[in-house]
């Protein structure tokens, strides 16, 4: 693809001005990742549809970001128009709207202030309200698709408002992670939240917030690296497991990644933090391949340790040609 020669349709679409060969890692909580092809920060809605159905009637590969705290994006960059969603606008009530750029945090402050409650879960959860929902972002037993009533988005290259069920939402899943998922931008949504006591609301989101304080490491990371395995059998076998855990037949990652032994695994800049096994942290001078090393190696002792094959929670994403296998 010439990128060079995009650039001046594409500038004719924008309000500002696109870039070429933008370093993403400067846009990852990770803190790696090579270039964006080209790279755009839109801000308004109407602006963010337009470039969505352009990429698609030109066949240009577009990749939509927001804060960037849920990909691993490969040293070799992403051969894409890469668009860094910055749209915010909202609109506050029972049924509120809200534009996908958004942070998901001020979803929560906003709605919480206008005794709306629905997204306490949300508070610590870093990132735009577009990456909660392809991921289905939660926490403490909730989920962002629980609150959906519509959304607004350019599929394949047609405009649309759809009901929640268009995204096949699951367990931090939803049709957008899948492989060959349809090139989709999600612009809006409306979401349905109940009315509270705003110092109900913010007291159970203080104590969500507490116990992230406790568990979560401060370096950069993506959160939580591999989901969550939902296996009765293996519940009963993993040593120390909390009682409810076991109950319910789940084991976190954290907690096979940490009786395998390799809390503080390190591959170059890259380890398993110390405080909480499933969080990859950067010590500083990471690549996105050490990160990509550490997981392999991960999800190959995990496996020969417990039969169990880690799904990733981090979606890999850009050109990892001769990049991705271990040594
Ligand atoms: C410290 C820390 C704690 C975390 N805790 C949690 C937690 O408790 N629960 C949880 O679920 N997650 C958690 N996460 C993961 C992450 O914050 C969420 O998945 C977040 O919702 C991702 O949003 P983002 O804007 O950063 O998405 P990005 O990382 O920018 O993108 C993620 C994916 O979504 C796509 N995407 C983003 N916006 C759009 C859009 N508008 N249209 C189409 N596609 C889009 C991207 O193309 C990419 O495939 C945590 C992360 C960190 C760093």
């Amino acid at each position: 693809m010439n990128w060079d020669a995009l650039l001046e349709p594409l500038t004719r679409l924008c309000i500002g001005v696109p870039r070429r060969a933008e370093p993403l890692r400067r846009h990852t909580t990770l803190r790696v990742g090579g270039p964006a092809a080209l790279f755009y920060k839109t801000r308004a809605l109407e602006e963010f549809a337009r470039i969505s159905l352009w990429a698609h009637q030109h066949a240009v590969p577009l990749f939509i970001m927001g804060h960037g705290s849920n990909i691993l994006v490969s040293d070799k960059g992403l051969h894409a128009l890469v668009v860094y969603n910055a749209c915010q606008r909202m609109d506050i009530g029972v049924e509120t709207y809200a534009e996908t750029g958004v942070a998901f945090r001020d979803v929560f402050l906003k709605t919480a202030q206008a005794g709306l409650s629905g997204l306490e879960f949300a508070v610590g959860i870093p990132g735009t309200l577009g990456g909660a929902l392809v991921s289905n972002a939660g926490a403490y037993r909730s989920n962002i698709a629980d609150l959906l009533i519509e959304l607004d988005l350019v599929a394949e290259g047609v405009r649309m408002r759809v009901p929640p069920e268009w995204m096949e939402f699951s367990y931090r899943d939803s049709r957008l992670r899948r492989p060959n998922a349809p090139p989709t931008s999600l612009l809006a949504v409306r979401m349905r939240l109940q009315p509270d006591c705003r110092r109900a609301i913010l007291q159970r989101a203080r104590e969500f917030q507490r116990q992230r304080i406790l568990k979560q490491p401060p370096e950069s990371s993506a959160g939580s690296f591999f989901k969550n395995v939902y296996d009765r059998a293996l519940a009963e076998r993993i040593p120390n497991l909390p009682a409810p855990m076991r109950a319910a037949g789940v084991v976190p990652a954290g907690y096979l990644i940490e009786a395998c032994g390799l809390k503080g695994y390190t591959v170059g800049g890259a380890s398993v933090s110390r405080k909480h096994a499933n969080f990859l942290i950067n010590r500083g001078w990471a690549t996105a391949r050490d990160f990509e090393h550490l997981a392999q190696h991960i999800e190959r002792v995990v496996y020969e340790t417990y039969g169990v094959l880690l799904e990733r929670e981090v979606l890999r994403v850009g050109d990892w040609n001769g990049e991705a296998n271990m040594p």
